[in-house]
């Protein structure tokens, strides 16, 4: 198959919900990536965030073969090890109590904002269900996560749309204080916003906002299905915060390219949601969390510093090259905006380095760079290089 056939295949069958760049991808090796006519692409998207290890990472290849030729699921019903090992880890290294996996971003955020509904139901009975969240946030594509999401273009078409969820102005304590209330049990944030632009939040705003919640008892929900496992240069981005949140989502990263998703709650929050109150079919998925404990293992504290170092590097090289088109870099470890400045926008000069063989993202009117967070500097290298030449 070519790519033309290819192209007309997901036409005539797949819906159409997708705006694609015309490109196929057909394997990879670490970030490189290559189509179906061979040619080769560097890789600063990671697939939105999720090949943390790059491809075809060989531990990881071999942990979902022999999982999959041992046990490929098992219901919830039953113990295994894959899930607990994995759970174990996460907990130890994030500071917090307990897991739940589900299969996705929004799964999982769906599943804070029940354990913050239920924890306050639990203590204060009905009537305080709101949940407030930040503009300019992305918490997923579900009715609930869609409502949560704070920007007005994703509340559309859907309606009815679910209530309990209030906006407050991101790094504004007095935008906070206007939308509290006595129906509130919790607030929701990423610590940088990722689709909304590669914003990262000001520490001494999380700080205060850590300690409002605390003080009212609402619950502290960080989104970190972009911003975890690794991606900002520690495990999750809270500990570079100085924060403990009472629950903590991730999906994309995890496991490396398979799909997972959960969230972790701490000691006061790991009973909330008894037997019963929750579930998910796939959740701990024996092959998924075989994956995602070579992702673990992987990013070591050394990778993990690299994370930082990379990113440094990066961010340094972009603003170094002087290109009239491109402004200030931000972000946080490998998650990377930079600003768009000239007349093209960040769509079409994505458009035209993926063409030139470098992928690349967009969020908010930036270029946003997710790098596999094991690129070597060779492939880092040769992505500027793309970047600068295609860029002028
Ligand atoms: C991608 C993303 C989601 C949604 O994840 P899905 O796996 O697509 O459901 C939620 N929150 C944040 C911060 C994200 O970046």
């Amino acid at each position: 198959m070519d790519h033309k056939e290819l192209v007309e295949l997901d036409h005539q069958y797949v819906m159409q919900t997708y705006g694609r760049f015309d490109v196929d991808i057909d394997h990879g090796q670490g970030a490189t990536l290559y189509d179906l006519a061979g040619k080769e692409y560097i890789d600063f998207s990671s697939g939105i965030g999720v090949n943390s290890i790059g491809y075809a990472n060989p531990k990881w290849v071999q942990a979902i073969t022999d999982q999959a030729g041992k046990l490929g699921h098992i219901s919830n019903l039953f113990y295994s090890q894959p899930y607990a090992k994995l759970a174990q880890q996460l907990c130890r290294r994030s500071g917090m109590a307990a897991a739940f996996f589900g299969n996705s971003g929004a799964e999982a955020n769906e599943g804070m904002i029940k354990l913050a509904r239920k924890y306050s139901f639990d203590k204060y009975g009905k009537g305080r269900g709101t949940v407030i969240t930040l503009r300019n946030s992305f918490h997923g594509r579900t009715i609930t996560t869609l409502t949560a999401t704070g920007q007005d273009v994703f509340h559309n078409y859907f309606f009815p749309f679910a209530d309990g969820f209030r906006y407050a102005v991101a790094g504004d304590m007095d935008s906070l204080q206007e939308v509290a209330g006595h129906d509130v049990c919790a607030v929701m944030l990423e610590l940088v916003q990722g689709e909304g632009g590669v914003l990262p939040m000001d520490p001494a705003y999380v700080h205060d906002l850590a300690v409002l919640c605390a003080e009212r008892d609402w619950l502290l929900l960080v989104d970190e299905v972009q911003t975890g496992v690794g991606r900002t240069g520690t495990l999750f981005a809270f500990q570079q915060y100085g924060i403990i949140p009472d629950a903590v989502s991730f999906a994309k990263g995890i496991a490396g390219g398979l799909p997972m998703g959960g969230f972790l709650a701490n000691e006061r929050c790991r009973e909330v949601l008894g037997p019963g109150t929750h579930a998910a079919t796939f959740g701990g998925n024996p092959i998924c969390a075989a994956a995602a404990q070579v992702v673990l293992d992987t990013l070591d504290e050394d990778t993990l510093a690299q994370v930082t170092e990379k990113g440094k590097y990066i961010r340094a090289r972009i603003e170094h090259m002087g290109l009239s088109s491109l402004g200030a870099t931000r972000g946080l470890g490998m998650m990377i905006g930079v600003e768009v400045t000239g007349e093209e926008s960040n769509k079409a000069m994505a458009a035209r380095l993926i063409r030139n063989g470098l992928l690349v993202l967009t969020a908010g009117s930036a270029l946003r760079l997710l790098p596999p967070l094991t690129i070597t500097m060779a492939e880092i290298d040769k992505g500027l290089a793309i970047m600068k030449d295609t860029l002028l």
